[in-house]
């Protein structure tokens, strides 16, 4: 396929992918992913961050959106978030919402392959079930009473998609301030609320992928051959131990504790900073 320096991948022109980051992590992962996976998908990717940072805004220009978010970790804050991702989706009038957070490794020929099974006309949310079984809240009602639902759910951690066709649907809970109110009836963080919006208000399903991995699973049991399919890929810490994915090199673990830039040289050796085969 036709795959400049420009990053033009065809098909993914059609996917909207939001990033979700905070002030203090603009240096410390975000730089890492700007390196690497966003360098090859530019055009289409958005950071939704939470403070002014002119170094952050001279690499991504206007797709670094300044929210007025708390830089909070709180549900509220996260949901304002996730709010302003989805309301910029709906804005940019493409094909495919596509959210990640800050620690993912996201492979955009990976994605295309995925979503290329699917069509954005049809109600598609599709991700990593955060549990092996359905998540129970209790909603409040309007009149104060609670009722106890049941709903899957894609983990943020590993990202996930949605289809325009359900994004449109999701709306009236999830567009403006709604999703902030929506994620405060039933007292989950954001991830929750948009399988709960999907599941519960609209009577969809989640989509269960293998492909999309958070930190919250052992990363090192994906094989050598697989790193390359996976849609994305994550580090960070799990069960108490640093969880990233096996790879020898070309980096270090000290260069490269991430080992996203290893995997970066894998699947695109002719990046400038890869080291290069001794025949150039
Ligand atoms: N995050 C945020 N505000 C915060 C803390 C975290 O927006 O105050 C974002 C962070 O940038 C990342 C996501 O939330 O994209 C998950 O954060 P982290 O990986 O630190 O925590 P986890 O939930 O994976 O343990
Ligand atoms: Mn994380």
């Amino acid at each position: 396929p036709l795959n400049g320096s420009s990053g033009a991948l065809r098909g993914l022109e059609e996917v909207f992918i939001a990033v979700k980051t905070t002030k203090k992590f603009h240096q410390s992962r975000m730089e890492l992913l700007l390196d690497t996976w966003i360098s090859r998908a530019r055009e289409q990717t958005y950071v939704f961050t939470d403070e002014e940072d002119e170094a952050l805004q001279k690499r991504m220009g206007d797709h670094a959106v300044f929210t007025n978010c708390s830089a909070e970790h709180s549900h509220p804050a996260l949901s304002c978030k996730m709010a302003a991702e989805f309301d910029a989706f709906l804005a940019s009038g493409l094909s495919w919402f596509c959210h990640l957070d800050d620690d993912n490794y996201l492979n955009p020929h990976a994605l295309l392959k995925l979503l290329s099974s699917y069509s954005p006309a049809w109600d598609v949310y599709i991700g990593k079930p955060s549990l092996n079984r359905p998540i129970q809240a209790s909603e409040t009602l309007p009149n104060n009473q609670t009722k106890s639902v049941c709903f899957w759910f894609a983990t943020g951690g590993a990202g996930f998609c949605i289809s325009r066709k359900l994004a449109t649907k999701m709306a009236p809970w999830a567009s403006g301030h709604n999703f902030v109110s929506t994620s405060e009836l039933i007292r989950l963080p954001d991830d929750c609320t948009v399988g709960y919006i999907v599941e519960c208000k609209l009577g969809g399903h989640l989509l269960p992928n293998a492909l999309f991995h958070s930190h919250l699973e052992n990363l090192q049991l994906i094989s050598r051959p697989q790193l390359q399919e996976q849609v994305t890929l994550s580090y960070g810490v799990f069960e108490s131990k640093l969880n990233v994915i096996e790879l020898s090199g070309p980096f270090s673990q000290e260069e490269d504790p991430s080992r996203f830039r290893s995997l970066h040289c894998l699947l695109y050796p002719d990046t400038s900073w890869c080291p290069q085969p001794i025949f150039r």
